[in-house]
């Protein structure tokens, strides 16, 4: 991905670097050749050459670009378990899916963490992103997921005769995970996504106490991700499933919905971060009904979205490690409300609006494994920057708002936002 060649200063607002520090009022912001050389009080910012390009921020907030950390990129607002896969051919969810990248950069997400896709969408829209051919965040691509038979993901009867190898692997053992995982290593996937457990959607068979995968296989999936140096991450609600994930050496943990106190130990030894992902669970309440889920699968949700509000305080009180973001692709919970997760972990959950943007920007950044140049605004990192016209420490609700946003930047250039000009299209030629 291209960055900004020059100097930029972004002045006039309160800086909020991501770290988790207080805001610095009245803050300075210098970007040079797309990295950041100053963060601070514009008080103490160097001096700045001739040729330096002014962006004012109006006296609302500069913070870094959110990071989406359990991003489906290919559900393209499904009502239905059967649009994920077999609905469309992949053609045309893969244009769709770069639909929702520009609007997930649009929304002020300048870099995401796939949790799953069709195919191996993800690592394509990863290269024409880094490319600048198509608009969106800088993705870590987990292409498709693993399930043991007769779990979660593999709710296609077989009397239809149709497959679902477009959006997992359906296993039966240790060899079939391994086979998978060597799929997956092949298709250049960063993260590997399972379901170690159900979940309220599917109350008859796999609700979200049951286990879907054995800690044989899960074992084995981590292992021979290890080997390639992939990372696994895992659908995880039920107690046991928690820590079957945790004792195979996942390096994530999704939802982590009924983790007990072994579990939250187990969690804390190694620092394993969690994605609650909870406004899904508040969405599917709320606007389930209009999209036909029945009161049993909309009471599952309902005692899965307060276990998983208490047990995303637990972690994070405890010291542990949250990541924002947030299964947006289902009708009721579209792409482009990504924010309204941050809202709802200030409103319901409870925690601060600092705390918050510091799991939705540093520990996203964490998450992707890219901590090193992205998630927090200190000198030296890359220059991906969120300008908004508004206090959002104030109001976290701003955040939601794209038309309150002056600038979405990554490495220096601002891609969309008030002050944006229009996306060029490029054209390449290959070598
Ligand atoms: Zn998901």
């Amino acid at each position: 991905m291209k960055t900004s060649q020059g100097t930029t200063l972004i002045a006039n607002a309160q800086l909020i670097d991501g770290t988790g520090r207080p805001p610095v009022p009245n803050a300075a912001l210098v970007i040079h050749d797309g990295h950041i050389s100053y963060a601070g009080p514009a008080a103490d910012a160097p001096p700045l050459p001739p040729h330096t390009e002014k962006i004012d921020a109006r006296g609302g907030s500069i913070l870094p670009g959110l990071v989406e950390a359990h991003f489906h990129a290919t559900y393209f607002n499904i009502a239905a378990l059967e649009d994920l896969d077999i609905k469309y051919p992949v053609e045309y969810v893969s244009l769709l899916s770069s639909v929702n990248t520009r609007l997930a950069l649009e929304c002020g997400y300048t870099a995401a963490r796939s949790g799953g896709c069709l195919f191996n969408v993800d690592v394509w829209l990863k290269k024409a992103i880094e490319e600048d051919l198509i608009a969106g965040p800088r993705l870590v691509a987990s292409g498709r997921e693993i399930c043991s038979a007769g779990g979660l993901m593999d709710w296609n009867p077989d009397f239809r005769r149709i497959g679902m190898e477009g959006l997992v692997f359906i296993i039966n053992g240790v060899e079939d995970a391994r086979k998978a995982v060597r799929a997956l290593v092949k298709d250049g996937v960063e993260w590997v996504k399972t379901y170690p457990t159900g979940d309220a959607a599917s109350p008859d068979i796999n609700d979200h106490h049951t286990l879907c995968m054995t800690f044989e296989e899960m074992h084995a999936v981590v292992a021979t991700a290890h080997n390639h140096k992939l990372k696994v991450t895992g659908h995880c609600r039920a107690t046991q499933g928690i820590k079957n994930a945790l004792r195979a050496g996942y390096d994530a943990i999704e939802h982590g919905t009924f983790i007990d106190n072994e579990g939250l130990d187990l969690l804390l030894q190694r620092n394993v971060p969690c994605v609650p992902a909870l406004y899904f669970e508040k969405a599917s309440i709320v606007y389930g009904p209009e999209f036909g889920l029945s009161q049993r699968v909309i009471d599952g949700h309902q005692e899965t979205l307060d276990a998983g509000a208490e047990s995303a305080r637990r972690i994070l009180r405890a010291g542990g490690r949250l990541g924002m973001g947030g299964d947006y692709g289902f009708g009721w919970n579209p792409h482009g409300d990504y924010a309204k997760e941050l809202t709802f972990f200030v409103k319901d959950v409870g925690l601060t609006p600092l705390e918050v943007i510091t799991c939705a920007t540093k520990t996203g950044a964490e998450i992707m494994g890219r901590d090193a140049e992205l998630g927090t605004l200190e000198k030296g990192k890359l220059a991906d920057v969120l300008i908004v016209d508004g206090d959002v420490i104030a109001d976290i609700a701003l955040l939601e708002d794209r038309t309150k946003f002056i600038a979405v930047m990554q490495g220096g250039i601002v891609k969309t936002g008030q002050i944006a000009k229009p996306f060029p299209t490029v054209v390449k030629r290959e070598k």
